[in-house]
């Protein structure tokens, strides 16, 4: 199987996908790599790569369907329904608010006389595509649906059968923001995680939280500082923080105009401006070490 190396960090706009994307370009020199957009409100690494994207599959979820003929108004789906998916008026048959429901299943445990059976909606789709000879695979969700880690896992999954058909030696995952059931379901399963942070209050604490998550599956992890030079007194914090945790720093970015403009002309910002190469180059090394040494 392919190694599995999610980018994650907390904090959203910490610069999560030009990571990303640029360690997957880095890797792809060597290696056939996957990149996996695994931040389905908002995937963004087909821009950064200019990826025209191609529809593999739509991912369906699970809601309740009722059968009102065996339902004997008890009330009991909409008071275990912590969605508010389902609006009971005692001696009237529940009512079903389908945009808001996880799929969880359990108003259809609960239902005492059965009347609740499977039903499916769409909750986005994924896609395939290559470029920059990085393929890619994103998942997006359909607009007005509530977050949801069950198409995270489903992007993966496809991913992983694409990176086994297509022998794949390496996957990279781009995580949404947050510690949410979409970024658990990113982060489990990897072999290293990399965790963006920037010098910032907000940021830092983000990241011990994320750090939690990472910790709990036991995955080795290291910290990318972005930013490093906008606040050198706050990253001599996050410093400290990383070396009381033993959280290893295996790359510091500086921030620079041109990391902008490459998102503009959409390309990895290592492949528009080759100052970036021997960042990403190096935290690779450090990744392979540390990995290997974990
Ligand atoms: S599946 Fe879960 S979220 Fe959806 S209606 Fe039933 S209890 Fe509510
Ligand atoms: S739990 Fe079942 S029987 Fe009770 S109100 Fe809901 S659907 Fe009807």
């Amino acid at each position: 199987m392919a190694m599995r190396i999610v980018v994650t960090g907390g904090k959203g706009g910490t610069g999560k996908s030009t990571v990303a994307a640029a360690l997957a370009y880095e890797l792809s020199k060597t290696k056939k790599t996957l990149l996996v957009d695994a931040d389905v409100d908002c995937p963004n690494d087909h821009l950064i790569l200019s990826v025209k994207r191609k529809k593999i599959k739509d991912v369906l979820q699970f809601i309740p369907e009722f059968k009102l003929d065996e339902c004997t108004k008890c009330g009991k789906c909409a008071e275990i329904c912590k969605q508010h998916s389902i609006v009971f008026v005692p001696g009237k048959y529940p009512a079903f608010v389908p945009e808001t429901c996880t799929g969880c299943k359990a108003c259809m445990a609960v239902c005492p006389s059965g009347a609740i059976k499977e039903g499916s909606k769409k909750i986005g789709s994924v896609y395939d595509g290559k470029n920059f000879g990085i393929n890619l695979v994103s998942g997006e969700l359909k607009v007005g649906e509530p977050v949801s880690g069950e198409l995270v896992v489903e992007t993966i999954r496809v991913a992983e059968k694409i990176a086994a058909n297509r022998k794949m030696e390496a996957m990279i995952v781009d995580s949404a923001a947050g510690i949410g059931c979409p970024v658990i379901a990113s982060i489990a399963g990897s072999d290293y995680a990399v965790a963006v942070t920037e010098p910032s209050p907000s940021a830092l604490s983000d990241l011990q939280r994320v750090l939690l998550v990472i910790r709990h599956f036991r995955i080795p992890c290291g910290l990318m500082i972005n930013k490093h030079n906008l606040s050198k007194s706050f990253c001599r914090k996050i410093e400290a923080f990383a070396s009381k945790n033993k959280i290893p720093v295996i790359g510091r970015i500086p921030y620079s105009k041109r990391i902008m403009e490459s998102t503009i002309k959409m390309k990895p910002v290592n492949a528009y401006d080759k100052q970036f190469t021997g960042i990403f180059s190096n935290t690779l090394k450090n990744i392979r070490q540390r990995n290997v040494e974990e």
